[in-house]
């Protein structure tokens, strides 16, 4: 008798769990849109679609829609600017709710069939021509624009965490947890690893799009991985990091898997998830260019708070659970900085001292922060002695 209750409790919550996780994304066929995309060899090559993409009101997500153009672009000034219903992006209020896209930069698209369909990255206008408060791009813009003669790079470290349709991050056991972080960072093996194929997939999408992708790596905790972007001069890194999470996020969905960019998506004994930052500029990268490294961190100590703010969308408030001074964090509340040190708020990589040039680690920014609110707050404090 008790086996068989127990049997039936086992079969219940099997099938449950299959109802939850299964996203109907993922069980559409994925044979049948082929049919369609054939047809892109009947249609008149003057016909692109170009796929516009901007930052919604939270900062974090981003929106897109379709047009069909009948000239292939070369610049993003040979592009329309076009128009949204920002009162559906929590960006402006019913009355007056056209929101302007200005298009700035121009990536292949991995996904549509036509051999010239573009992604355009686009910032966001109001009305009277001030940009969204969700546009940081404008700010950083200015701030590159005044301290471009120094060639600022930047290369990025975008982590970020699988989940299944229903929350709880992809293959962990519905009722419990995984064994102890330890053997799954930079892991192989079907009990250590999870979502390789969307990772290698979106890898080879980046670079098709003209993403400057650098590399790939599982995480500490299961389900958690990063990408690198970068080192890229002035917008580039930041415009890649938003054209890459965009893509990332597609092809999560032709998978059935969410993507979560939140810094903290478990709590207790489980790593956050970062963005760090990387930047340098001539002088750094220059022999004996330790020394302006070195003046770049002390120009940050002094500024930690403004950093703090900008390096997630609410101010510091998702920091506050990912910044714990465990974990491969640092504290919150003080600055610290350190050769090869990965507790510290900003590392002097061990290659870079060894070499006494290149380039420092902002390890502060959290996973879903704006990278043009950290470019630009490093390029104001460490260049413009803002
Ligand atoms: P780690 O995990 O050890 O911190 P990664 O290899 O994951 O390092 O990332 C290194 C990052 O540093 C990459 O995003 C790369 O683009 C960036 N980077 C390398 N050289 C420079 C440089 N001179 N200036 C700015 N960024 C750089
Ligand atoms: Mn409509
Ligand atoms: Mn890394
Ligand atoms: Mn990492
Ligand atoms: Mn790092």
């Amino acid at each position: 008798k008790e086996i068989s209750a127990g049997m039936t409790r086992r079969i219940s919550t099997t099938a449950t769990r299959k109802m939850l996780h299964d996203s109907p994304n993922a069980q559409l066929n994925k044979q049948l849109l082929n049919r369609y995309t054939r047809l892109q060899q009947q249609i008149d090559p003057k016909y692109i679609q170009a796929t516009y993409l901007w930052i919604d009101g939270t900062g974090e997500n981003v929106r897109l829609k379709d047009r069909v153009l009948e000239k292939i672009p070369t610049r993003p000034e040979d592009l329309p600017h076009w128009q949204y219903d920002g009162s559906s992006t929590y960006q402006a209020l019913g009355g007056n709710s056209d929101i302007s896209l200005v298009p700035r930069a121009i990536y292949r698209d991995p996904f549509k069939a036509g051999e010239n369909d573009i992604i355009v990255l686009c910032d966001t206008y109001k009305p009277d021509g001030t940009p969204c408060d969700s546009n940081h791009r404008a700010a950083m813009q200015a701030a590159y624009d005044q301290t471009k003669d120094e060639e600022p790079w930047f290369g990025i470290e975008q982590e970020y965490t699988f989940l299944d349709v229903d929350g709880r991050p992809l293959g962990w056991p519905a009722n419990g947890f995984p064994g102890p972080q330890g053997p799954y960072y930079c892991a192989a093996g079907a009990d250590k690893v999870v979502g390789r194929d969307v990772v290698e997939a979106h890898a080879l999408a980046c670079l098709y799009a003209g993403v400057q992708f650098a590399g790939t790596n599982a995480e500490v905790m299961p389900a958690q991985w990063e990408y690198q972007v970068g080192p890229s001069l002035g917008m580039k890194a930041a415009d890649d990091l938003w054209v890459s999470r965009y893509i990332l996020w597609r092809i999560a969905e032709e998978f059935g898997v969410v993507v979560t960019f939140d810094p903290k998506p478990v709590e207790g004994n489980w790593n956050g998830a970062g963005g760090h930052t990387n930047f340098s500029t001539n002088a750094m990268r220059k022999d004996g260019g330790i020394s302006a490294i070195e003046q770049a961190i002390e120009k940050l100590s002094k500024q930690h708070l403004k950093h703090i703010k900008a390096y997630d969308p609410r101010g510091g408030k998702d920091n506050e659970r990912r910044l714990l001074g465990a974990l491969e964090t640092s504290s919150i509340d003080k600055f610290s900085s350190g050769v090869a040190d990965r507790s510290c708020s900003v590392r002097i990589p061990r290659g870079v001292a060894n070499a006494k040039k290149g380039y420092l680690e902002d390890r502060r920014p959290s996973s879903n922060m704006d990278p043009y609110s950290v470019c630009n707050a490093i390029l104001e404090t460490t260049m413009l002695n803002k």
